[in-house]
């Protein structure tokens, strides 16, 4: 029958996209959680609004800072992530500008010798 192959199609549709908001509604209330929020409250923001309401929930940000965040503003130092390991232990070639291993003698990218460590007399 071919009514009856639409509705199971459009039941499955329904259902794989409240499974979806049930998931975006999680991670919502999870950020907000973290945010020190009702979980429930962001669960419904992200249920009901999707995506823009984990937007919402990222925007507003903590609780103990009322005023919201606004877009493009790099958040203050004391809540920028510790510096990555990975930029610790690369340098900018001199020649290409490309990251490069600080334990590296020449640069992988362009073969330019690079101020890698002192030469152990080889
Ligand atoms: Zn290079």
């Amino acid at each position: 029958m071919e009514s009856t192959t639409d509705t199971t199609v459009l039941i499955l549709i329904w259902l794989a996209a409240l499974a979806l908001n049930v998931l975006i509604g999680y991670w919502a209330g999870k950020v907000g959680r973290r945010n020190g929020r009702s979980f429930g409250l962001c669960f419904c923001l992200g249920f009901f609004l999707g995506l823009i309401g984990v937007l919402i929930v990222y925007v507003i940000g903590p609780a103990y800072d009322s005023r919201p965040a606004p877009y493009g503003v790099a958040p203050p130092p004391d809540q920028c992530p510790p510096p990555d390991p990975y930029q610790q232990r690369t340098m900018v070639c001199g020649q290409c500008g490309k990251l490069v291993e600080r334990s590296a003698r020449f640069c992988p990218y362009c073969g330019a010798r690079v101020a890698g460590p002192a030469p152990r007399g080889q």
